[in-house]
């Protein structure tokens, strides 16, 4: 599938069941998540479709370590040498290519099935060093400021990414928007799932992104309040 553009500066990489995205940025490319194994090709044909090269690749950021997130990391790293950024929390995960914490469906009839069917905590992918790692409030100086959102609940080191230039918000499973915007398959604590929910109503953005599922290109920030504000 061919690379798609979803605001000015932000390309959406369909890797299967998941998504990647690829920002373009004064300082080279950054690419918000990796997918799973053997999707490393999806990522360079993007990178070349737009004109570029793989070593232009500076930034992979994670916005958790599950393995549909971090599959094709190793593999996009050894190409490029993009310098590698995971919350704090899922860095033993990523470093040691699973296995994964346990996921329980989220509160949904389908849940329990696709939960099955897509995440299996004994899955073992190529491990990625990590080079640093994300802390809640921070803005990274990379792509013109990303600012980093800790929202555990699916998984204790998500982090959604705001995309300051453009008004974006990466969500990763947070949320995702595969039948309307919604939960992700699972979570690991359902309550601090809303909660970073919750969170993420409070941001203004104009996109959203998401680990899975359709990107929202104009009044997202609409669609969480009317989704989980209280
Ligand atoms: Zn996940
Ligand atoms: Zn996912």
């Amino acid at each position: 599938m061919a690379v798609k553009s979803v605001i000015k500066g932000v390309h959406i990489i369909p890797m299967g069941t998941s998504n990647a995205y690829l920002i373009e940025g004064d300082d080279g490319l950054t690419l918000i998540d990796a997918g799973f194994p053997s999707k490393e090709a999806a990522v360079f044909g993007a990178i070349r479709d737009l004109g570029h090269s793989p070593d232009q690749l500076k930034h992979l950021i994670f916005t958790h370590g599950h393995p549909d997130h971090i599959g094709s990391a190793a593999a996009i790293v050894r190409e490029t040498g993009a310098r590698t950024y995971l919350h704090s929390l899922d860095i033993p995960m990523a470093q040691s290519g699973g296995p994964f914490r346990l996921l329980k469906p989220a509160p949904n009839l389908l849940a329990p099935v696709l939960c099955n069917l897509f995440f299996h905590p004994n899955e073992r992918v190529e491990p990625v060093t990590i080079d640093q790692p994300l802390t809640d409030g921070e803005l990274l100086p990379v792509a013109g400021g990303i600012e980093v959102i800790h929202t555990p609940g699916h998984c204790a080191g998500q982090v959604a990414l705001l995309w300051r230039p453009g008004r974006m918000l990466f969500a990763g499973d947070v949320a995702s928007n595969v039948m309307g915007l919604g939960d992700p398959l699972g979570f690991e604590s359902l309550e601090d799932g809303r909660a970073s929910q919750r969170k993420l109503v409070s941001l203004s953005f104009d996109a959203a992104g998401f680990g899975h599922g359709k990107p929202i290109a104009h009044d997202a920030s609409t669609r969480f309040r009317n989704k989980w504000g209280i």
